[in-house]
């Protein structure tokens, strides 16, 4: 039996291609009809949301979105026609057809606790490189609240936050300076008590401490600082994001201890003050 995985390729922001994922269904296959599922490979929950885009083929049925259980797999996600198929082994580019949105966690129950104060992910003096609203990258709704500190290869990184690892990846070498360089970074994804989920991008090549399901402290030693994914230059790009219905994962502002109240700019070093 024959199951052909379709990974998504998403062109803005980063890449959820590990994340989820499509896969042909062979065994409910007709003759006529070829089913496709879905699958979560994160730990926490994940809402998926498809938007047709114009040129879609009517006969192409699909679910516009989903609540995915940790590690829950749904049939009967698509089905497409098999007389679409030039041949019976082609592949289906769902990207010409959908864009995709993603948000890890669950809508009903995510909200940032907003008072809670996070560690700095670091400990040495190191420089914003790119902070809120940054325009090189931070200009989207997942990223507008995003940090990029200038971290050295080799830094060690710490749990901003405490949490559980629901989803890791350490296997990647490569980097480079546009953004379909994303799907190459090397990260972890924490999911907080509140539903909030904390990622942690761009670490050195097996530069992951720690293992998926693990419940992390705060302050924990998790990662070791790199230069994988969509990058010029060595940096943690930090950032927490919560889910909405309607738009995927929104990063959400937070507070730094130490640095209550105070804006963090670009240029500036900053230090944990613990
Ligand atoms: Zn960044």
């Amino acid at each position: 039996m024959k199951t052909i995985v379709f990974f998504l390729f998403f062109s803005v922001s980063l890449s959820y291609a590990q994340q989820v994922q499509f896969e042909r269904d062979s065994t409910l296959t007709t003759k006529d009809t070829l089913f496709f599922s879905i699958k979560n490979n994160m730990l926490s929950p994940m809402f998926f949301i498809m938007n047709p885009k114009e040129n879609i083929p009517k006969e192409i049925q699909y679910q516009r979105k989903t609540l995915l259980k940790p590690s829950e797999k749904q049939t009967h996600f698509v089905k497409v026609p098999r007389n679409m198929l030039e041949h019976d082994s082609a592949l289906v580019d769902f990207n010409k057809y959908f864009s995709f949105k993603v948000g890890y966690g669950d809508p009903n129950t995510a909200k940032h606790t907003d008072d809670y104060l996070y560690l700095l992910p670091y400990k040495k003096k190191r420089k914003l490189i790119q902070g809120n609203f940054g325009r090189f990258s931070h200009d989207h709704i997942r990223s507008f609240h995003a940090f990029d500190f200038g971290t050295k290869i080799g830094d060690t990184i710490y749990a901003a936050r405490e949490g559980k690892v629901v989803m890791t990846k350490e296997s990647s070498k490569k980097y480079g300076r546009t953004r379909k360089f994303a799907n190459f970074a090397n990260y972890i994804i924490i999911q907080h008590d509140d539903g909030t989920t904390a990622a942690y991008y761009h670490l050195k090549f097996e530069g992951v401490l720690i293992e998926k399901g693990d419940l992390v402290k705060r302050g924990q030693a998790i990662g070791i600082s790199g230069m994988t994914g969509f990058t010029t230059t060595p940096h943690l790009h930090f950032v927490v994001h919560t889910t909405s219905e309607e738009k995927g994962n929104i990063s959400v502002p937070i507070q730094f201890e130490g640095y209550v109240g105070k804006k963090f700019r670009k240029g500036k070093k900053y230090k944990r003050r613990k």
